[in-house]
């Protein structure tokens, strides 16, 4: 493998490449998961993610919604499960977020990963793609901004405070609920009905701190003395209203794009990555795992992607120590 330590002629500091044993593309549930399987094995782990948060679907489509079907939790909410799966890879692996992996270079013993990290494996956990939320649709300045959300991390930080949910679907509606519980919400949708649970729904109108706002369109925003003012259209009449914020919440969805896992040299079959039963892609060194992937019989669930871990994690100890006796189970190692 190449060394990567010199020293830069433009920046005039010294970089070092850094090397490591497994790099996990993709920090949704399944490749979290891997990454504490990986530490247990003694690997050294790099986990990437796009965005500015871990946690993929559950975090970011389903955060408060109760998953039924996780192994020893009977119900456990996405965020709570999320966060309990970080919590286990806190100071053993590095975590690289707000990075989008591009770029993969085939070396002679491992490979490169957008020109700065060098790994002996990858394990593609990139889920349904990269995820980019779809942004609220007025002109705003840098200030403005910092009060406009795509997710939420903490609820409390919104506590006591007067927020602005705009969309329709569930995350809108499970957001609200969930803000309801400390903080003055209004919801605003373009069009009467909601797409989400009509129970959500239900819900909302029956509590007085949340005020239902639709068919309303967000036409201009601005702010002063720390509060946003959002000019809103009522759809079909020139009805205005003018509408005060402490922070909002776009919820209109996440784009989720999938199509530079092509330039990585694997096997797809549609949109998905094909795999061998090691869990091991045409490029050797390179696994998937998770909703990534698909084969006969699968099913996208989390539990799945877990084991699917458990597989891949067991070839790449075979691959990287093979005159080492393996140990497969954890209560031996
Ligand atoms: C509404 C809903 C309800 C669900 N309920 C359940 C349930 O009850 N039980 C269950 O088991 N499953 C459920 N699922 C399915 C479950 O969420 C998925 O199977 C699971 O999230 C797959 O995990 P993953 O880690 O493979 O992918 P994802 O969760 O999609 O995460 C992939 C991560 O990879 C990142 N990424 C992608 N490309 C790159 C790149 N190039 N560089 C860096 N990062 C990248 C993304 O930003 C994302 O964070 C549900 C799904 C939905 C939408």
């Amino acid at each position: 493998m190449r060394v990567k330590v010199g020293i830069s002629v433009f920046r005039r500091e010294f970089f070092i490449i850094k090397k490591f044993d497994l790099a996990i593309i993709g920090a949704g549930p399944v490749g979290l998961f891997t990454a504490n399987f990986a530490h247990l094995h003694g690997l050294k782990t790099i986990i990437f993610d796009s965005l500015a948060t871990v946690g993929g679907q559950p975090e970011l489509l389903y955060p408060f919604k109760k998953i039924l079907d996780i192994p020893v939790f009977n119900t456990i909410t996405g965020t709570e499960l999320i966060k309990r799966l970080k919590n286990n890879i806190l100071n053993k692996s590095t975590i690289k977020l707000n990075h989008r992996v591009n770029k993969i270079e085939k070396l002679d013993d491992g490979f490169h990963i957008d020109n700065e990290f060098l790994t002996k494996t990858i394990i593609i956990a990139t889920g349904i793609g990269s995820f980019k939320p779809k942004k609220f649709p007025l002109k705003m300045n840098q200030e403005i901004e910092k009060k406009v959300h795509y997710y939420i991390n903490d609820p409390n930080k919104y506590a006591n405070q007067t927020v602005g949910v705009f969309g329709g679907g569930d995350s809108a509606l499970d957001w609200a609920v969930e803000l309801a519980n400390r903080s003055q919400v209004k919801i605003i949708h373009r069009r009467k009905e909601f797409r989400g649970l009509e129970s959500s729904v239900n819900k909302l109108r029956k509590l007085k701190n949340v005020e239902i706002l639709t068919p309303y369109l967000p036409k201009k925003i601005s702010l002063s003395d720390n509060q946003l003012t959002v000019e809103l259209k009522k759809t079909g009449s020139s009805e205005i209203s003018y509408q005060k914020f402490d922070q909002i919440i776009v919820a209109y969805g996440f784009r989720a794009d999938n199509r530079f896992v092509r330039n990585w040299g694997v096997n797809l079959k549609g949109t998905h990555i094909t795999v061998g039963p090691e869990m091991n892609t045409n490029v050797p060194g390179i696994y998937a795992i998770g909703d990534a992937i698909n084969y006969e019989g699968r099913v996208p669930l989390i539990g799945l992607g877990f084991g699917e871990a458990q597989i891949a994690i067991n070839a790449i100890m075979r691959k990287l120590f093979p005159e080492k006796a393996l140990t497969i189970h954890s209560t031996s190692i």
